[in-house]
């Protein structure tokens, strides 16, 4: 379980966090929408501190990641993370980008991050590209490789910031097909992303940020089919 519990997250004099209090719990995928700057990326930055928040506890399986002589680099292993922008070594191959951090930062031997590797990409369906270079795949492969490079660090919560929304459009199905697996597999997830089909079907939960606060949240057939609030509203005509 993921639990965020009164976050707040200044940079300066500019309050972009206002006290958030959400819970992913095990094994369920919370989705967030919001308008640009509402504040979702910085959340979910500070949920494996490549942000570190202004106050406020992030907790995974009940630890606080934030507290005093916690081994950030332990814990940040157990928050997988995937962005808009794949960020994979260019010079290595597929193999090579997943096992990198097991071998460098886990101290794997060779043998067993390339085992731990070719089964975190045979999740993702691409065990066989693993001797491909990232410019010879395409962008939604690309993409694939980085949650399997997230994967096989054996996460306890997976973050995604819009892992969509760099990728043509006939590529976005498979990179869901992914992370619909991931979810079936019972994985916990907190997803930013504009993919409204995909939430109908695959979360539990979503959530409206507005002004760095949680506006409204809900099923999402309660918040994309009735929203209450004003805002969300707005949000969604907008968007729809
Ligand atoms: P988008 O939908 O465009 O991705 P978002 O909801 O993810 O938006 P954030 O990226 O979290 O929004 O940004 C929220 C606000 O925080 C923005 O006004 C942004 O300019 C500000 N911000 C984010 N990172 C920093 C930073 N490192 N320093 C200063 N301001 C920042
Ligand atoms: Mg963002």
């Amino acid at each position: 379980m993921l639990e965020i519990a009164g976050l707040f997250k200044a940079f300066g004099e500019n309050a972009i966090l206002n006290g958030i209090n959400l819970k992913v719990p095990t094994g369920e995928l919370v989705f967030v929408i919001g308008p640009s700057g509402s504040g979702k990326s910085t959340m979910l930055r500070c949920c494996n501190r490549l942000e570190e928040p202004t106050s406020g506890a992030i907790l995974i399986e009940g630890t606080d990641i934030c507290g005093l002589g916690v081994d950030i680099n332990a814990m940040r292993r157990k928050v997988g993370m995937v962005f808009q922008s794949f960020n994979l070594y260019p010079h290595l191959n597929v193999r090579s980008n997943v096992s990198l951090a097991l071998r460098k930062v886990l101290k794997l031997p060779r043998a067993e991050a390339d085992e731990r590797s070719m089964a975190a990409l045979d999740l993702v369906g691409l065990a066989q590209r693993a001797d491909f270079f990232p410019s010879q795949i395409s962008g939604g492969q690309q993409q694939r490789v980085a949650i399997a490079r997230a994967l096989a660090l054996e996460p306890k919560v997976m973050l995604f910031d819009e892992p969509t929304s760099a990728l043509d459009p006939e590529l976005v199905g498979s990179v869901l097909a992914v992370m619909r697996d991931l979810k079936a597999s019972g994985m916990t997830m907190l997803v930013v992303s504009h993919e409204m089909g995909f939430a109908r079907e695959a979360a539990d939960r979503v959530i409206f940020m507005d002004g760095g606060v949680i506006v409204e949240e809900g099923a999402p057939e309660a918040v994309f089919g009735a929203p209450k609030h004003e805002r969300t509203q707005a949000f969604l005509s907008r968007v729809r």
